[in-house]
């Protein structure tokens, strides 16, 4: 699993300790309910591209992940929109990954979506539990995350969540992805997490 070389079975356990809140949520909803609707799919899609998982590891992932679904099925709804987020149907557009401001200003979830950003579109209970759930956070720690977000600092909570999440790893409070940046992208969050996991 080193970079660019990840494989479907690699996914469950880099997404789980490496990844942000909103690939995480996409992540555990897959895994729930063996299934996620179209813009939920897009991003997390993108996201696994982005990572280094290749295209037959990412349609090996999702089939195995759409555990309901036949393989007839599978071909018909799904395979297509899979090979195009990596450039390889209709214009053949190699589309990047979805930048934070993107999914926080663009395609706003509704109320069966998973997609978008938990720091933006969740309320304040429900990513209070995310937190708890996906990370082990107490209320405490919470506290400065809920406090960024409430004044819509959506970054700012995000940053602090990786902060406090890699504390182990020395990262104090303000040195963002552990190079002084905050969180403006998955997938640098997703790598930066990496590296500092392995230093
Ligand atoms: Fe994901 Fe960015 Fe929101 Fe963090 S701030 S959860 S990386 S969209």
């Amino acid at each position: 699993e080193d970079g660019g070389h990840i494989s479907a079975s690699h996914v469950d356990a880099l997404v789980r300790k490496h990844a942000p809140l909103c690939m995480r949520n996409l992540h555990e909803s897959l895994r729930r309910d063996k299934h996620l609707k179209h813009y939920g799919r897009l991003q997390y899609n993108l996201f696994l591209k982005d990572m280094g998982l290749p295209i037959e590891e990412a349609l090996l992932f999702w089939r195995r992940s759409f555990a309901n679904k036949t393989d007839e099925q599978f071909s018909k709804e799904y395979k297509y929109n899979i090979r195009h987020g990596y450039g390889l149907e209709g214009k053949r557009v190699n589309y990047p990954a979805k930048s934070c401001v993107r999914i926080i200003t663009q395609d706003q979830p509704g109320p069966q979506d998973n997609h978008g950003c938990p720091f933006r579109h969740f309320s304040p209970a429900n990513l209070s539990a995310a937190l708890a759930t996906h990370y082990g956070l107490a209320p405490a720690e919470q506290s400065e995350i809920l406090t960024a977000v409430k004044a819509e600092h959506y970054h700012v909570g995000c940053t602090r969540l990786f902060e406090l999440t890699h504390a182990k790893k020395g990262i104090r409070k303000g040195d963002g992805l552990g190079n002084g940046e905050s969180v403006n992208h998955p997938n640098r969050y997703f790598e930066r997490s990496w590296e500092v996991s392995r230093e």
